[in-house]
């Protein structure tokens, strides 16, 4: 999927619902208040064209990192209901900055219903 990703020429802020997306799986980690620093200025640098709603990311540098010990500390489902796949979330930190919000349907087919992000399963992997 990547292969389809965009550079934004003007990098933007994050939308509402990536914010509320990644607000509501962090809550879940331990010094959320570094990632809590970072989603407020972080910058979506691309977006992913294959009908997903993959954006990558882009955090100053000069903000206190984010240890932790695996690529994606956090993830979430969300069940769409009925014979639809359901959409997974999964947030990429690099070198201690948010990197990647992967938001995709698990049968890879383009996302167009509304995602209620209330009903999302998030599960802490670190
Ligand atoms: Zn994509």
């Amino acid at each position: 999927m990547s292969n389809l990703k965009r550079r934004l020429e003007q990098p933007r802020g994050l939308n509402r619902f990536e914010k509320s997306s990644i607000i509501k799986m962090i809550k879940h980690l331990p010094d959320n208040d570094i990632l809590t620093t970072q989603i407020n200025q972080a910058r979506v640098v691309s977006v992913c064209d294959c009908g997903c709603k993959t954006v990558d990311l882009r955090v100053p540098f000069n903000l206190d990192k984010y240890i932790c010990n695996r690529r994606v500390p956090v993830e979430m489902v969300v069940e769409l209901g009925g014979d639809l796949s359901p959409i997974l979330f999964q947030l990429h930190v690099v070198d201690g900055y948010l990197n990647e919000l992967e938001i995709l349907k698990l049968d890879s087919t383009p996302i167009c219903e509304e995602i209620d992000i209330s009903k999302g399963a998030v599960e802490v992997r670190i």
